[in-house]
């Protein structure tokens, strides 16, 4: 099958399901992403910012770019005049970079806060009361140009089909308990973005509202395990 048949499979899939498609182009050339497009998709996910900003460059401007990868403060300054979502936020001191860069841009970035729900110890993101801390602080409050519009989380690699449904699980329920406390007026704050090629089927059985899918689209990437990728 090719990229653009991958694609529409997916998409018309989740476009019945009401889940948005971030369509992962990670270690594949523009050319790739571009067949995609062509096939209509539109959000694009990138986890190294050199590697989005190069394709961004590239290709077409009505493109959504969502950075889905561990975020250095020092890089937030080369996408921030034109990513859509960051969604792989784990720090009050990521938040402030992205909001004073978002300033100088003008502009207002959304963001989604990662929060770690994975058995393993080398994933990124903030613990359940971490991210409940972070919004309670005023270092946050003080914020005028970020806005957090959901949540994030990456299940246990390889995890059975049991723990990965429990950790969906568990982010569902975090959110619900951050949208009452914090965003019950808000109707941005609505997005989870759980579920990848292996899972995306339990996670959008789980609740999710959007899925990062790259491997099963582009086919497999010349490196291919997300935790030998990290800047
Ligand atoms: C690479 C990556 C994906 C996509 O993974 P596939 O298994 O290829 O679908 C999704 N989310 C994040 C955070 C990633 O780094």
């Amino acid at each position: 099958m090719s990229i653009a048949d991958n694609l529409l499979k997916y998409k018309n899939e989740l476009d019945a399901a009401g889940v948005k498609l971030v369509a992962v182009s990670k270690n594949h050339p523009a050319d790739a992403a571009l067949e995609a497009y062509n096939a209509g998709q539109r959000i694009f996910g990138e986890n190294l910012v050199q590697e989005m900003v190069d394709k961004q460059a590239q290709l077409p401007t009505d493109i959504d770019w969502h950075l889905i990868g561990h975020l250095q403060t020092n890089k937030v300054k080369y996408i921030a005049p034109f990513v859509k979502l960051i969604e792989s936020v784990d720090s009050i001191k990521l938040l402030k970079e992205i909001d004073k860069q978002a300033a100088k841009n003008k502009r207002v970035i959304d963001c989604l806060l990662q929060i770690y729900i994975a058995d393993e110890d080398t994933k990124f993101g903030l613990g359940f009361d971490e991210a409940i801390e972070l919004l309670r602080s005023e270092e946050f409050e003080s914020l005028k140009n970020v806005r957090i519009v959901g949540l994030m989380g990456i299940a246990t690699n390889n995890g059975s089909e049991l723990q990965t449904r429990a950790e969906f699980q568990e982010l569902k329920v975090l959110f619900n308990g951050i949208k009452l406390s914090f965003f019950r007026k808000e109707d941005s704050f609505k997005e989870i973005s759980m579920g990848m090629s292996a899972d995306y089927k339990i996670a959008v059985a789980e609740g999710s509202t959007m899925v990062r899918i790259g491997s099963n689209i582009f086919g497999k990437r010349v490196i291919k395990h997300w935790k030998a990728e990290k800047e």
